[in-house]
């Protein structure tokens, strides 16, 4: 079965066409800047990336866009619309009502608007996406695969915040975490990959992107993550703050003249590696920094590597041991240099980097030496096939 995956923000639309059987990907691209004027990137497998600027006003329009160009005699992936079999909508935040991915009927589309308060940014993008979806192809199953879904699985004692229980019962003021279907395939497949049942491992899976969260996995259950209510908790991010003592925002606003709005948008936008180093979110760009011995990018990326190091000690704490550590996302696949200055802390877990097979860039790789105590893992992750999977597995019943 074709399975079309689909993750819809609020300006921005990706998109990909994946064959289930094989597992091949068929054509991917995006649509940017939907509403303001519009932009098309398609790329058919082993063909040229194609874009397009044309008016997109809403998120249907970019859409049929996008399966004009799947069907274009030319250059599409496909010969008619029937060969979509599913659509798969990754969905940000599914609160506590959904611990598993599920068919998109109308009582669960209800269900998803229910959390759009969790997610004010996120979760309305995503339901305009879905609701495009329907209108352009009825008579297709639409299965959502929720990002804060395989962390339902935490005890009570890991999601609980630290403040009054009535804002827990009220407001459902809790941990909830994010990159779910990331640390989930990834996960799974370092199991695979050592040949290791999955129920028996005690997993960290670091997954370092713009947006970078950690997560420990125990018989196949995630039982901590470092994001929280909100993406914003946890590592420093491209941009993102992570933990920070919330009585610094009430300090930052009186000196800056700031609401809680603006204080937020500071955290989220102005923080992270960002804010530290005045140079880039990019990790690239802080290493071309720190290998200059510019003092702000070197700034940033220590402060970055020593959160990280923090929480895989806190995770290793929490499962009383760890056997595998994964890298993954942007920064954990493609940076040797980041993977290494957080490996540098954890010689006490009996870790040996491998340093020749840490030069790995994107591709699967045991990175830690053979009488390591803990197996360190380059894994690049996979959403969209995560995310066709599911979409098949429900859809087949
Ligand atoms: P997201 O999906 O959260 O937007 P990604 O997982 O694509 O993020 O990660 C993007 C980040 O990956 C970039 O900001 C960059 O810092 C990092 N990155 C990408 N390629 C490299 C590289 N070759 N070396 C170091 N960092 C890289």
């Amino acid at each position: 079965m074709n399975v079309l995956v689909i993750n819809c923000g609020s300006s921005s639309l990706k998109y990909q066409v994946i064959n289930s059987d094989t597992e091949e990907v068929l054509a991917k691209g995006l649509c940017e800047r939907i509403g303001l004027d519009g932009r098309l990137v398609y790329q058919k497998a082993g063909g040229e990336k194609e874009i397009t600027e044309a008016d997109m006003p809403t998120h249907k329009q970019a859409i049929q866009m996008v399966l004009d160009a799947l069907i274009n005699p030319n250059t599409g992936a496909l010969k008619s619309l029937d060969e979509i079999g599913a659509v798969g909508h990754r969905m940000v935040h599914g609160g506590e009502k959904f611990a598993c991915s599920t068919i998109l009927d109308e009582e669960v589309l209800k269900a998803v608007e229910e959390c759009n308060d969790l997610a004010p940014l996120h979760n309305p993008a995503n339901l305009i996406g879905v609701r495009a979806c329907q209108e352009l192809m009825p008579h297709v199953p639409m299965v959502g695969v929720f990002d804060t879904a395989f962390h339902q699985t935490m005890p009570e004692k890991a999601y609980l915040y630290g403040i009054d229980y009535d804002y827990y019962e009220k407001y459902k003021v809790r941990r909830y975490g994010f990159h779910g279907t990331s640390h989930s395939y990834v996960s799974k497949r370092a199991a695979e990959m050592l040949g290791r049942p999955y129920e028996e491992l005690k997993t960290i899976v670091c997954h370092l992107g713009n947006g970078a969260s950690i997560c420990a996995v125990q018989n196949g259950q995630s039982i901590d993550t470092s994001m929280g209510l909100t993406p914003l908790e946890g590592l420093i991010m491209g941009t993102r703050s992570g933990d920070i003592d919330p009585g610094a925002m009430e300090y930052l606003a009186k000196k800056e003249g700031l609401d809680l709005e603006g204080v937020l948008s500071v955290l989220n936008k102005k923080s992270g590696v960002q804010g530290l180093s005045h140079i880039s979110s990019d990790f690239r760009d802080l290493e071309a920094a720190a290998a200059k011995d510019d003092p702000a990018g070197i700034r940033a990326l220590d402060t970055y590597n020593y959160r990280v190091a923090k929480y895989v000690g806190a995770y290793t704490a929490a499962m009383n041991g760890v056997d595998v550590i994964c890298f993954t996302a942007g920064v954990g696949e493609n940076g040797p240099n980041t993977r290494k200055g957080i490996c540098d802390y954890l010689g006490y877990l009996g870790i040996e980097l491998d340093e020749e097979a840490n030069l790995v860039r994107g591709e699967e790789k045991i990175i830690s030496t053979p009488d390591s105590k803990v197996t360190v893992i380059c894994l690049p992750t996979n959403e969209e096939l995560a995310i066709a999977r599911e979409t098949v597995a429900l859809v087949n019943g």
